[in-house]
């Protein structure tokens, strides 16, 4: 298979600075294959990667896209065919490690981009064949890639929030195993923290966000996807607020998605009951340095670190997307073409256009 056309970039050329380049297209083999990206949600970790460029790097890692070009056996193997509609995930895993027999490709090696393995979004340019990001008209389909199908009647704005949904599956059905009759609270309505909520909801539970004055109009979204209450620290008091909302009980399950401050996670042991689960799952960049550990120990606290999803976590959110129960396109708030990529990544780190939630890229714009 030999393709002569190209595909153009956004490159992240250094710190903060993109670059419109013209590459060429792989030429392909049986094993791999090529997508056509439709749209690419935005990422935390592509803001962050954004400030910390060593190498050109195609950034964007929440894809949904058609396969354009795939080789016998990958399509064999993925089940998909020139044309198909896909969600991808970040991960490009090694497939036969312990981690990866498990479904637990964000625990291989492979894909620990910090220990120098690879990742779409996350791997520089200069290693063949470079279209390792959705920041692109055309991405390259790995041999290990991870491609879910995704149908065709949800609309790309709503298809692009499947990773940070699968977390939330992930986090609050199959590693807190939320139902009816659990109260969970979410620590931070960002769009992992909304992910949280309507997770939690899809399985029945009573859902509580806190979130501070900057972040009340996010806390009324988390309303009006199917949060029972919203407590705002500024003018609140968020350990009484939860005990008078529980009638005293407090929470099954706290979740921090806040980065950053660390006064939260001491919070959240006051806010869960007795043999509750309190889980971390954002990073702090910083240390702890006074939480009570005879509290921890006294109630029985489950304290637990998690991050990303599963393959099955992925699965459920694209069902829960593809179902329409919940009014997901109200988290979407801007959406760039392949020139504005630098101002999408400024939107989503809060510098750029205002009140950023959920921002796409439209790399064919
Ligand atoms: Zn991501
Ligand atoms: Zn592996």
């Amino acid at each position: 298979m030999r393709h002569t056309s190209t595909s153009m970039a956004a490159v992240a050329i250094r710190n903060n600075e993109t670059q419109i380049q013209e590459l060429d297209l792989p030429e392909l083999s049986v094993d791999d294959g090529l997508l056509k990206v439709e749209m690419v949600g935005m990422c935390g970790t592509d803001v962050g990667n954004y400030s910390h460029i060593t190498r050109p790097t195609i950034l964007g890692h929440h894809v949904v896209g058609h396969i354009e070009k795939i080789g016998e056996l990958a399509a064999e193997r993925w089940g998909v065919k020139e044309g198909d509609r896909v969600a991808m995930e970040e991960y490009l895993p090694c497939g036969t490690c312990e981690h990866c027999r498990e479904g637990l490709f964000r625990a291989c090696k492979f894909t620990d981009s910090r220990r120098g393995g690879m990742r779409y979004g996350n791997t520089a340019l200069d290693i063949k064949p470079g279209l390792w990001g959705g920041f692109s008209q055309y991405m390259y389909l790995h041999p290990n890639a991870v491609v879910h199908k995704m149908p065709t009647h949800v609309p790309a704005a709503e298809a692009v929030f499947t990773l940070p949904l699968a977390n939330g599956f992930e986090w609050m059905c199959l590693e807190a195993g939320v139902g009816i009759g659990k109260t969970v609270v979410v620590l931070g309505p960002g769009q992992q923290g909304m992910a949280c909520v309507l997770a939690a909801k899809a399985a029945g539970a009573q859902v509580i966000v806190v979130g501070r004055q900057t972040s009340v109009q996010r806390l009324a979204l988390c309303q009006r996807l199917g949060a029972d209450a919203v407590v705002n620290t500024t003018i609140e008091d968020p350990i009484e607020r939860i005990a008078q909302i529980t009638g005293g009980k407090l929470a099954d399950v706290v979740i921090d998605v806040t980065s950053g401050g660390t006064e939260l996670v001491t919070q959240s042991f006051a806010m869960v009951k007795s043999r509750g689960l309190v889980i971390l799952a954002a990073y702090k960049y910083a240390k702890v340095l006074e939480w009570d550990s005879d509290l921890v120990l006294s109630k029985s606290i489950t304290v637990k670190g998690l991050r990303g999803h599963s393959y099955g976590a992925v699965e459920m959110a694209i069902q829960c997307i593809s179902a329409g129960r919940f009014p997901i396109s109200i988290l979407h708030s801007h959406n760039f073409g392949l020139l504005d990529v630098d101002s999408a990544l400024r939107t989503a780190a809060g510098t750029g256009e205002p009140n950023p939630l959920l921002v796409s890229v439209s790399p064919w714009q």
